[in-house]
């Protein structure tokens, strides 16, 4: 038994790692510590009734995955539907990794973290949580905290605040509080947004309005196209292993982002004619593809939502959606005044306006008693953080899927944990080193590379990044996949201490 572990006998229980969350990340992690680090014990704490984060909180008409599942879904399972998926095939295959793997008692739902507490003295993290069953607070310790959090609030999403919008007569809806019991037969929808959300809730809504409307205030890029991917069908008519397909469906996929990625910055115009044409395949050549569907930025700036079969422009060329691009004066009685003048009448208004950033879980953070927030911190590769011990936080890529990521990161934090063991260290730091105390420090990502309006909105929430690559999320898998695995983790960025008697 560690030293960490006997001195926990004010917490209710204790766990060598404590997972923040059961969405995708913490499912993940659970995963990989069960087989990198077996031995070790674990709890993922989740505030929700059951598993899969982004995918149980969203609950609009068609929810559904924008990036493909070979790569949103993890290395180690393959995926074997289309790559385009709705929320409950996500969560299907989630449920089949928890059951495959005995995850099940390492997971306890409806609890809420507030507080984080590290101690120096002890080496040890105490959690703070609530018990939805029975309000209770509860206690836990943990040697390492894996923040598997994601990066947005799930209680609400955010809703800019407009003129007049308590004078709208029907109802306002956000999609990441859909309502149960919202009857839109018939009705007339406007859409504020074009982002992924509106792009998926427009064609799932059409058929049963009258009509739905798309307000956006500026262009968005689509790619539309069949959802299905070649090489994939091919291996699996000639019965490939499923393991197989998954890999070299992987492989394909991200050499095609690749090249993607490169051209959108090497030859952005071209890319651009490209993504255009795919579109006025759909819409034909009368259309308005100019004011609607050529964004004022380049390709890749924000994340591209693929369209599965078109199906967006479908219903626009059918006639039951429609685009305008315009701003909002005011909401109206009867709808929406636009700058141009113009109202648009509806029945229910859908803010598909975004996220609200929440990069700490909502978790108060202290070590030895000073309050630490990740706005005060510099990153080690997105995922360790100066003045924040033994901990990692899992966030994603914008330009590839999430999840390779998690399986990414999950190697590096089995490989530290074993390290530590192997020191018998009790305790792990990142801290820039003294020769580069002068490096500039910058926000979390460039502007300039990747604008979304949430992270835009919440870049003072996020830690900082330094100026060489060690000190930043870089957003590159390519590069990442064979960096992570080579970190020296005796590197002068590394600070151990404590001592692990069980070492
Ligand atoms: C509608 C939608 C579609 C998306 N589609 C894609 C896609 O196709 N491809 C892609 O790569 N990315 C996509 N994303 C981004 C997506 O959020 C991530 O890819 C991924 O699902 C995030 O997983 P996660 O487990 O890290 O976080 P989340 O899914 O956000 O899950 C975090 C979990 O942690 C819990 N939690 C948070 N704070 C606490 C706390 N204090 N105590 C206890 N529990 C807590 C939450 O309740 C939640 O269940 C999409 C996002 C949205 C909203």
């Amino acid at each position: 038994m560690s030293v960490a572990a006997k001195k926990s006998t004010r917490a209710s229980e204790h766990f060598d790692v404590l997972i923040v969350g059961a969405g995708i990340s913490g499912i993940g992690a659970a995963y990989h510590l069960k087989h990198q680090t077996p031995g070790t014990t674990f709890v993922a704490l989740e505030t929700q009734d059951s598993f899969g984060g982004t995918w149980i909180t969203h609950k609009y008409p068609g929810i559904r995955s924008d990036s493909d599942l070979h790569t949103f879904g993890y290395r180690f399972k393959p995926w074997v539907g289309p790559p385009i998926a709705a929320a409950s095939e996500i969560l299907r295959y989630m449920e089949e990794v928890i059951e495959e793997n005995g995850l099940n008692p390492h997971i306890r739902y409806g609890h809420t973290i507030t507080k984080a507490e590290w101690s120096s003295a002890d080496n040890l993290w105490t959690i703070t949580a609530s018990r939805k069953s029975d309000g209770a607070t509860l206690t836990f310790t943990c040697g390492f905290l894996w923040m598997c959090q994601g990066y947005y609030r799930h209680a609400q999403g955010y809703t800019p605040d407009w003129p007049g919008m308590s004078d709208f007569k029907g109802r306002i809806v956000h999609p990441q509080t859909w309502p149960e019991d919202l009857d839109y037969t018939g009705k007339r929808m406007i859409v504020i947004g074009s982002g992924a959300t509106a792009a998926t809730l427009i064609p799932a809504v059409a058929a049963k309005t009258s009509h739905v409307t798309m307000l956006q205030r500026s262009p968005t890029y689509f790619i539309p196209g069949r959802n299905a991917i070649e090489i994939a069908e091919q291996l699996r008519a000639l019965d490939v292993d499923e393991a197989w397909i998954h890999e070299i469906t992987r492989r394909q996929i991200l050499k095609t982002q690749d090249d993607f990625t490169r051209r959108s910055r090497e030859e952005p115009e071209a890319v651009k004619a490209e993504l255009l044409a795919a579109v006025k395949l759909f819409l034909g050549e009368d259309y308005d593809i100019d004011t609607h569907f050529t964004p004022k930025y380049r390709p890749w700036r924000q994340r591209i939502a693929f369209i599965p079969d078109g199906d967006l422009f479908q219903g626009i060329a059918s006639g039951k959606a429609s685009v305008v691009t315009d701003e909002i004066e005011r909401f109206t009685a009867k709808g929406i005044l636009l700058k141009s003048g113009k109202e648009l009448e509806a029945d229910i208004i859908v803010t598909a306006t975004g996220f609200d950033l929440s990069p700490q879980g909502d978790i108060g953070f202290t070590v030895d008693g000073r309050t630490v927030e990740m706005k005060d911190t510099v990153t080690y590769r997105g995922m360790m953080f100066t003045g924040l011990p033994n901990m990692v936080w899992v966030f994603g890529y914008f330009r590839a899927s999430w999840t390779l990521r998690v399986d990414i990161v999950a190697d590096f934090v089995c490989r530290l944990l074993k390290h530590m063991k192997k020191r018998g260290a009790a305790r792990v730091e990142v801290a820039i080193p003294e020769h580069l105390k002068n490096m500039e420090l910058m926000s979390w990502i460039d502007p300039e590379d990747f604008n979304p309006g949430y992270i835009m909105r919440g870049m003072h929430l996020l830690p900082k990044r330094g100026a060489l690559r060690d000190w930043q999320h870089t957003q590159d898998y390519w590069g990442e996949k064979d960096e992570m695995p080579k970190i020296d983790l005796d590197g002068e960025e590394f600070v151990y201490g404590g001592v692990k008697v069980d070492a």
